[in-house]
């Protein structure tokens, strides 16, 4: 497990406060899109389930599933939740007025839970193995998973950093041949300099012609190909995956500011294709922009100050 479901407090038994397990849970919820009809903030009757609404809809009609939300929080034990933490569950939905069992809970469902729960028309459990996929799935699940997991969430994003949101949209940078956007995880690609042939016979230095980004195998064989026809050929290649490392960014871009100081070291061509390859390139090794700062960008843009 990544997320430590022992840093949500144990429940508060008797005290009449929220649990904030419970306050997860609903957070949770409406983050897959349950409609929340009762919150967890009612009296201090000792029942504390919660209600959702899932609207499921066809082609020409729609219908409700109203679940009931049973929340344990036995992280702390460790143990499973079995069929004796969840008596009476017909009676339970019938008093509730709802068609659905839902369990959410920080450890696991035992076996003889299941068993009991076969006979239910809509029953549904979100183990902590579940939750977890969820929240890590997508960036509103990481906003909850901070809020409720601070120190193991933060542990996570050490290790698996997504690229900061700096830009209005989501940066690209597209494979020339077949148009695959080579920052995504499952795309990997290289980005290779061109220069002209035969040049340094003659004393001349050879100045960097152009640059291509592709994909690896196939796309980078036939646009070598191509430029080779027009009589260009790779000084170097780079891999994209290796460019977002923040050490090698940082040596490359030195290194590109490098050769514009020696003069006239690349064609105008090579030179906007290295901007868009290190401005598209940047989310991958800064950090995402406070409110404060998106706020401060938007005015100094307003008034054309950058
Ligand atoms: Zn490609």
């Amino acid at each position: 497990m990544i997320l430590d479901f022992k840093e949500i407090p144990e429940a508060n038994k008797g005290t009449g406060i929220q649990d904030t397990f419970e306050l997860f849970t609903r957070d949770f919820l409406s983050l897959l899109g349950y409609r929340i009809v009762q919150g967890p903030d009612r009296g201090a009757d000792g029942k504390k389930d919660l209600i959702v609404d899932e609207v499921i809809k066809g082609i020409t009609s729609e219908y409700t599933i109203r679940w009931l939300v049973s929340c344990k929080h036995y992280a702390h034990s460790g143990r499973a939740v079995k069929d004796s933490d969840e008596i009476n569950i017909g009676d339970r939905l019938r008093q509730h007025g709802c068609n659905g069992f839902m369990g959410v809970y920080s450890t696991l469902a035992a076996t003889s839970l299941s068993g009991l729960l076969q006979g239910q028309e809509n029953y549904i459990i979100f183990d902590h193995e579940k939750i977890e996929s969820y929240l890590l799935g997508n960036l509103e699940g990481h906003r909850i998973a901070c809020r409720y997991f601070p120190l193991s969430f933060k542990r996570y994003q050490l290790e698996n950093p997504t690229p900061a949101k700096i830009f209005d949209e989501e940066a690209e940078l597209c494979c020339d041949y077949c148009g695959k956007n080579l920052l995504l995880e499952s795309v990997h690609g290289n980005y290779v300099s061109l220069r002209k042939e035969g040049l340094e016979k003659n004393g001349i230095e050879p100045k960097c012609e152009d640059i291509y980004f592709a994909c690896s195998g196939m796309c980078d064989n036939v646009l070598q190909k191509k430029f080779q026809a027009k009589g260009l050929y790779d000084i170097g290649w780079v891999s994209i995956d290796e460019l977002c490392i923040p050490t090698i960014w940082l040596m490359k871009l030195m290194a590109f500011i490098n050769e514009i100081q020696k003069k006239n070291d690349m064609s105008d061509t090579a030179f906007e294709k290295t901007k868009k390859l290190f401005i598209n390139t940047f989310p991958y090794v800064a950090r995402h922009l406070t409110q404060k700062e998106t706020m401060r960008i938007r005015n100094l843009l307003m008034f054309d100050i950058m």
